[in-house]
């Protein structure tokens, strides 16, 4: 059985194009006896993550797999904590020492998939999870809701076009889209 958790929601806060405040959203998802934590959001947050965790009954030294979606400091930060997972970061984020990397595209457990998803930057991978419903966990591939009601590329990124066709790709795919700064939304049928 899958079951995803959202741990934190991710918040974004701008004024005039200017970034004030960002925290990703982390998303438990445990399968059967494997769980997976993607992205880790900030310090700021990390007393939310561990009280949601707790209210689980889980702890960091339960998770076994971390997956960041990609390398920004607001999705990575509480990272340390996981003290016996293993981390995994696409090959086009450079990852460092510490990381398995993956290339292309992969399967981490049936019905658990990572997709490359580039745009916002070169190695954002989201997580396809096959759960009582199909959810895509985006990282910054979809930062917000408004991404997709206004359809714009994320405010940051290198390839505005390859944002928008990885936008497509998700809304395609998904009954649940849990985006990287916001909570989670049903796009339309
Ligand atoms: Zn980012």
């Amino acid at each position: 059985m899958i079951k995803i958790d959202v741990l934190v929601i991710g918040k974004l806060r701008r004024e005039e194009g200017v970034i004030l405040e960002a925290h990703s959203t982390s998303t438990l998802i445990t399968v059967d006896d494997t769980k997976i934590v993607v992205d880790t959001s900030t310090k700021e947050m990390r007393e939310l993550l561990l009280h949601s965790l707790d209210g689980l009954g889980t702890s960091p030294e339960d998770i076994d797999i971390v997956v960041n979606t990609h390398l920004h400091g607001d999705h990575t930060s509480n990272n340390e904590l996981f003290r016996n997972a293993r981390f995994l970061a696409h090959a086009d984020e450079c990852p460092g020492e510490g990381y398995e990397i993956v290339q292309g595209e992969m399967d981490i457990l049936p019905g658990v998939r990572l997709i490359h998803t580039p745009g916002h930057s070169r190695g954002s991978m989201s997580v396809v999870v096959e759960a009582d419903r199909r959810y895509v966990i985006t990282g910054d591939a979809m930062p917000l809701e408004d991404n997709y009601r206004k359809w714009v590329p994320p405010g940051l990124h290198y390839d505005a076009g390859l944002a928008l066709s990885s936008m497509r790709r998700i809304v395609d795919l998904a009954d649940v889209i849990v985006p990287g700064h916001d909570a989670p939304f049903n796009p339309d049928r």
